[in-house]
Formats: structure tokens, sequence, C-alpha cells
């Protein structure tokens, strides 16, 4: 079966008369009848994860080629969990430079608490990947194109070093949402996701999985989760199965009008580029051709010089496309990313000639959205 069809026919067993969707169900204790079942059925209790847990599971596996799943609470907590199941103290880790923010701060600040170290490398170089394992190098952990950087790793390179030196590699896949490329079928360990993105697809949960194929691995993963108490609640997992129900199908579109979009970005007079993985003029754009079957709607903008008030009313003139942060949801968002750029290294950053923007396309009328940029840019003249 394709995807679309394996998305919504990925059903648990529950008898016969059933309702389309699993029920929610609210519970922390689970009724048992006798002594023995108290202490042996799975689920024992609610922490565990019911139905609907059960069911995202299944079709987050289907999705990502995996065998085994573990929900988190959101797509930070996927990250933490699945770099804190596999690292002990004296490892040391490496991480890409565009990795998402919060869990490269959950590397560099948590980790060092727990006597691990961590090198960055520059995720244009993988290259070089080679000269900076150590001999308690344990773990890599990748994410790619970066969420506000765009740059792409060679996953070929990555890959093959990894696998050289025996490393864990740990990929956040949430840009491909999972449809537009499938790391455990290149080589990849364990995948993150942000479900809270183009699965739940709506912007009114959060949630977050950890997936892989292999059996210790999730053994690892599954124990770390429960020494830390990790859950996600039913009414979070309904609206993240809800939303792959239809995730190839939003998708499509979320990634036409970005095409849409972002070529008509491409001949305005104050953008100074585009950063779009799908377009040609994107440095990466053979790598992405290489290993991804699709975009979606996340891309960056590099505006010509710009001062502040300027980019601030420019900012503030647009209608249609919401500031703030998250994406995956039908509503177009923008951000301005020069605040949060000021750890990463590599020159494509900092020879910028103006300010670096995020854009994410939603489901309404490209040419809408396109207006509402055009009226907006007069604010940039
Ligand atoms: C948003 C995001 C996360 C974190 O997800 P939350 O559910 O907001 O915690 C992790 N990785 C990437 C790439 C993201 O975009």
């Amino acid at each position: 079966m394709k995807e679309p069809t394996r998305l919504i026919h990925t059903r648990v067993d529950r008898g016969i008369g059933k309702t389309v969707n699993p029920p929610i169900e609210r519970g922390s204790t689970l009724l048992l009848p006798t002594r023995k079942t108290l202490y042996d059925a799975k689920p024992g209790y609610g922490r565990m994860g019911l139905t609907v847990h059960r069911e995202l599971e299944q079709a987050l596996c289907a999705l990502e080629n995996a065998k085994q799943c573990r929900l988190t609470m959101n797509g930070l907590q996927a990250c933490t969990l699945a770099v804190g199941a596999l690292v002990k103290a004296g490892d040391h880790v490496l991480i890409t430079d565009s990795l998402y923010g919060p869990t490269s701060r959950f590397c560099t600040r948590r980790l060092a608490a727990m006597g691990v170290t961590v090198t960055r490398f520059n995720p244009l170089q993988a290259d070089r990947l080679d000269s900076l394992v150590q001999d308690n190098t344990t773990t890599i952990v990748l994410e790619s194109p970066g969420s506000l950087t765009f740059d792409l790793l060679d996953m070929d390179t990555v890959i093959t070093t990894a696998k050289a030196h025996g490393l864990i590699t740990l990929f956040d896949n949430t840009w491909a949402a999972g449809v537009t490329y499938k790391p455990l079928d290149h080589g990849v360990d364990v995948v993150m996701h942000a479900l809270t993105k183009y699965p739940v697809g709506h912007a009114d949960a959060l949630g977050g999985a950890v997936l892989t194929r292999s059996d210790s691995l999730a053994r690892r993963i599954a124990e770390c989760s429960e020494d830390w108490g990790i859950a996600l609640g039913p009414d979070d997992a309904y609206l993240a199965l809800r939303g792959l129900r239809t995730l190839p199908t939003r998708l499509k579109q979320h990634e036409a009008s970005g095409y849409t979009v972002a070529r008509w970005l491409e001949h305005q007079a104050p953008v100074h580029h585009v950063l779009h993985p799908g377009l040609p003029s994107h440095p990466e754009h053979a790598i992405w051709q290489r290993d991804f079957t699709g975009a979606c709607g996340l891309f960056g903008l590099v505006l010509n010089a710009t001062p502040p008030e300027k980019l601030d009313a420019f900012l503030e003139a647009l209608e249609l496309f919401g500031m703030g942060f998250s994406w995956g949801g039908y509503e177009s968002l923008i951000i301005p990313c020069d605040d949060q750029l000021e750890r990463l290294d590599g020159d494509r950053i900092h020879a910028r000639p103006g300010p670096l923007l995020r854009l994410h396309i939603g489901l309404e009328d490209p040419d809408d959205l396109i207006a509402d940029l055009a009226n907006a840019f007069t604010h940039l003249a």
C-alpha cells in the first residue's frame, strides 16, 4: 500500500462495531480483576499509554518504516529522551551546528552536567566529521535541513563516517514530517519528531516521538522514558493521530503553495535570496534531489540590507502571516531569525547582507499570501 493509504488504514484491533477513530480514554487507574493481572497487565497504568497511543505508535511506525515508537509530550522531549537514553558519563557526542536550538542547548548544558562532552560541527563540512571523532565518541545528533538556516547535511558521508566508527546516529526529521525523507531507510539508527508541526497540523497540540528499528536501542529508550516518567496525554495523542491521517495530502498543498510563494519571492526587489532546498538556487539542491522526495512549506528568506525600523514596519504590515514560533499548521507564519543565530558558526550565516526571515506557507490561497507580502514590501522601499 502507498503511504496515504497506510496512514489512513493503520488501526489497532478494537473488536467489531467500532467507531472510525479510537476512543480517548482519560485514565490514570486501570481496574484489574486479579492480583496476577494487577502486576502483569500491559498497559496496567495510564502512564503506559492506552488505545489511542497504541494506534498513534503504529501509524508513526508505518510512516517511518520503524519497528518501535515511544511517544513524548513535545518534540524537544523526543530529542532529549533519545539523546539522554543513549549517552552516558564519559562519552563524547557530535552535534550538527544547525540542530534545533533547545536540543543544542540540552546537549551543551545538560549533557555537560552529566559528564558528557559535546563538539558542534559545521553541517556544510560533513567531510571533516571523520577528524572530529575521538576514542570516546559514541553518538551523532543530526537534523537536515536546519530549520532556520536550511543547510543540508550530506547524509551519505555522515552515515559512512558513523558506520566506520561504530557511532549511533540520531536524526530530527521534523522538516520532512516523515514523508519526504526516510532516515531509517538511509541507515540512521534513531529518528525524532516534533508531532507538534505537520502531523498535528492545526497548531492546537504538542507531541513528540522517537522511532527505531533496533530492539536494543528501543529497549534503552523505553527504559529511560519509564525512568523519567515521560507520557503523552490522550487528548494530544488523539490530535496527533487525527492529523496523521491527512498528513500526506496537507503536505502536498503546503509544498505546492511554498514553491509558488518562494519562486515569486526570488524576483522581488527587497529579496537578496531565498533558501528553499527544492529550488535550483539552493546551494545543496543536489543533496536534496538525491535524498528527499519532496519539500514542505517552510523555507528561509534573506533580505537586502534593511534598517530595523523598516523590518518592523514590514512585519507589522503583514495581515495573513502571523508572527509566532512553531510551524506546520494551516496558517502562514513568519519570524525574523537573527536573534537566534548568534550561536551558529559558518560563513554562510554570517556573510548575509540583511536579515534572515523564516516563512511557513499555510493552506491559504498562495495568491492571497503573495498579495499580502507585496503590500508589506512597500514598507521596505
Ligand atoms: C519545533 C521543533 C522541535 C520541538 O518541538 P516542540 O513540540 O515545540 O517541543 C524539535 N525539532 C525541530 C526541528 C522543531 O522544529
